[in-house]
């Protein structure tokens, strides 16, 4: 490979969010020299972690919970499970519903199965071929879906699955509430309306993840993944700069490669006039969707669920019946805030004990709102707690919330809120953000886009950027040869 001469550097990566950092150990582990521009005063993006109620209480900002921390490819390469320690719940997460039950998703397959009464052999037999192919699942939906599945036969039960569960036959295998709220559950993390296929797909597949391998929580929060991946750039020469927007790009020094963490809108706006037509266009077509109102807790206790099995959950997913989660997430797709909300609710300090100070809570939540809410949704968020964990709002120290317009105010790679950094549809999965084998290269020379807005999207994988990485390395210095990226001594 040839590099750069000089002061020149061989690379340039704008945003250190998990992708642009993904991007940037791969393309500094290839033996090339790379700088990496953030524009916040942390490195992290979605996965950064803060103090943001009282001393000694840590929170995520974003991202809490990583189903693809084992999942993801470029994660299994990089070895974070031997650079990160992470608490693995037993319970992946639960689903309380009224009257103290709740649908419990274990670690365990057969033990959540035992645990949904007559729906147990149907949902079973719904997500068992899926947990049993679990990496499968992984590598189907890891890529741009523009290409031929290796497993070809885990892509067809996967696709004929989410079907079934993304249309109105989702209730024909299921006899009973809590089978089908505990899938509505996970879903709804699209904020997609209720059923639809996208939706019913991720929920399915982190479904499997959360039975093959569970859905673990770092050790000292998010940030930790992130500290070692920057750890990692520096080690093999990296440079990160901080407090450094890009608004051009123009604006950056000469490099064979410019890896972009950043959503099509912002590349629409760094490019100007240099972009073909029809690249634009495609850019500006590009839909974002919901968005989120964040409310984070410092917490007395633990919170004090009526069901006292969830109180082992990682995460809990609150809204009620499969019918009125439905009807809460369709409620945001029309544009309105709803009365009873979908709730995602986090743990971390009840299996970290570094995220607050002994015997108090940091309780990490959102919901769902249209884009560019300025919303308060703390109450409406706190309510919906209340009424499976009464008593709840008396373990509250403090409160800090954030409205959709202010999520985005902390990140532009979330539009309105939109934490998906565009809507994760079907077309939207297949078009991220062109129809392509190959999206994350652009037509301008040497520029790649690696952001959650080209697949596989949304979620703290590093995929987008390994993959531009990748195709980096393969047109703008002609080796196919992956870098190894596992850790040195
Ligand atoms: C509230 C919330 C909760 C979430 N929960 C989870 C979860 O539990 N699990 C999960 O897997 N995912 C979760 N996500 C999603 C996840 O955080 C994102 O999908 C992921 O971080 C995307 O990574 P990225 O590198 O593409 O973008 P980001 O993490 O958004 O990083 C982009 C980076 O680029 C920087 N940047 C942008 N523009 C510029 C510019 N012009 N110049 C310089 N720097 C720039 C930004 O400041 C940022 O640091 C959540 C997101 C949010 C907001």
């Amino acid at each position: 490979m040839t590099r750069a001469r000089g002061a020149d550097l061989d690379v340039v990566v704008v945003g250190a969010g998990p992708n642009g950092l993904a991007a940037a150990v791969t393309l500094a582990r290839a033996g090339l020299r790379v700088r990496v521009y953030e524009r916040a005063d942390q490195a992290g993006g979605g996965a950064a972690t803060r103090e943001l109620t009282l001393p000694g209480f840590r929170h995520d900002v974003c991202s809490a919970v990583h189903p693809l921390a084992f999942e993801s490819r470029f994660f299994r390469e990089f070895g974070l499970r031997e650079r990160v320690e992470f608490a693995v719940p037993e319970l992946s997460f639960a689903h309380p519903l009224d009257g103290g039950r709740a649908g419990l998703a274990y670690l365990d397959l057969d033990r959540t199965c035992e645990g949904l009464g007559r729906d147990g052999r149907a949902y079973d037999r719904l997500m068992r071929p899926l947990v049993d192919h679990a990496a499968e699942v992984a590598d189907f939906t890891g890529s741009s879906l523009i290409r031929i599945p290796r497993d070809p036969a885990t892509a067809v039960s996967f696709g004929l699955r989410a079907l079934e569960q993304g249309t109105q036959a989702w209730e024909v295998r299921f006899r009973e509430e809590v089978a089908p709220a505990l899938l509505t559950g996970v879903a709804a993390h699209t904020i997609l309306s209720q059923p639809s296929i996208a939706a019913a797909g991720a929920g399915l597949a982190l479904g499997a993840y959360a039975h093959a391998r569970g859905w673990p929580i770092p050790v000292g929060g998010s940030q930790a993944i992130v500290d070692a991946m920057v750890a990692d750039l520096r080690a093999h020469g990296g440079e990160l700069e901080l407090d450094h927007p890009i608004l051009s790009l123009g604006q950056l020094p000469r490099a064979r490669v410019t890896i972009l963490d950043v959503t099509p809108r912002a590349l629409l706006r760094m490019a100007g006039e240099a972009l073909p037509r029809r690249y634009a266009h495609a850019l500006g077509r590009f839909r974002y969707g919901g968005a989120v109102a964040k409310v984070d807790f410092a917490l007395s206790a633990p919170v004090p669920w009526t069901n006292t099995d969830v109180r082992q959950a990682g995460t809990i997913h609150v809204g009620g019946t499969r019918a009125e989660v439905a009807d809460a997430e369709n409620e945001v797709n029309r544009g309105r805030l709803p009365e009873r909300p979908y709730v995602l609710v986090s743990q971390p300090s009840t299996f970290d004990a570094s995220r607050a100070p002994a015997g108090q809570h940091t309780l990490w939540t959102y919901t769902h709102v249209p884009a560019g809410s300025t919303a308060d949704r703390a109450e409406a968020v706190i309510g919906q707690i209340e009424r499976f964990a009464p008593g709840f709002r008396d373990t509250i120290l403090a409160t800090s919330s954030r409205n959709a317009v202010d999520v985005e105010h902390h990140n532009p790679n979330y539009p309105g809120g939109d934490i998906a950094a565009g809507a994760p549809t079907l077309w939207q999965m297949v078009r991220r953000p062109v129809l392509s084998t190959d999206p994350w290269r652009t037509p301008l020379p040497g520029v790649y886009l690696a952001s959650a807005s080209v697949p596989p999207g949304p979620g703290v994988h590093g995929l987008a950027g390994w993959h531009a990485a990748l195709s980096a390395l393969r047109h703008e210095f002609g080796t196919r040869a992956l870098p190894d990226l596992s850790p040195v001594d």
